[in-house]
């Protein structure tokens, strides 16, 4: 082999590209007005005519680091249980006068009342459910109850 031809790049000099506008602030057709090597240096923006260093179109490059919002509940370990705890804690110093209800089937209770549960401990009813459920906040769980048992 003593082909000595130096097959230098075609030089893309005053081609069209496509380039982040640093005054239109948005991806144009640029021609290009000079080059450093094989990367584009200068262009020409074909909108208003203006000159700047070249700028990778911004719809190819930084699509990413928009969207960085990942969901909170996967962000913080155990979710449900640190909110449910949290809400917890609130209703209970909300409460905190209030005297502790043991819990039977057949007690009647009311929005607010704390209620002490062989099972699931101290909670704090949180909703009522027509005609007999309570929706009762433990610590760590919410418990659907039965009470005013007939
Ligand atoms: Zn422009």
């Amino acid at each position: 082999m003593a082909s000595t031809k130096a097959t230098a790049a075609p030089s893309a000099v005053a081609k069209e590209t496509l380039a982040y506008c640093t005054s239109c602030k948005i991806d144009l057709a640029h021609l290009i007005v000079s080059m450093k090597g094989d990367k584009i240096a200068k262009v020409e923006c074909k909108t208003c005519k203006k000159t700047h260093g070249y700028k990778a179109p911004k719809g190819v490059t930084e699509v990413a680091p928009k969207k960085k919002r990942a969901s909170k509940k996967n962000e913080d370990g155990s979710p449900s249980a640190t909110t449910i705890e949290a809400e917890w804690e609130k209703l209970m110093s909300a409460h905190r006068e209030a005297p502790f209800k043991g819990y039977t089937m057949k007690s009647k209770f009311i929005l607010g009342d704390k209620i002490k549960h062989p099972t699931f401990g101290e909670g704090i009813v949180g909703k009522l459910i027509y005609p007999n459920k309570l929706e009762v906040i433990f610590r760590t769980d919410i418990k659907v109850l039965i009470h005013g048992g007939a």
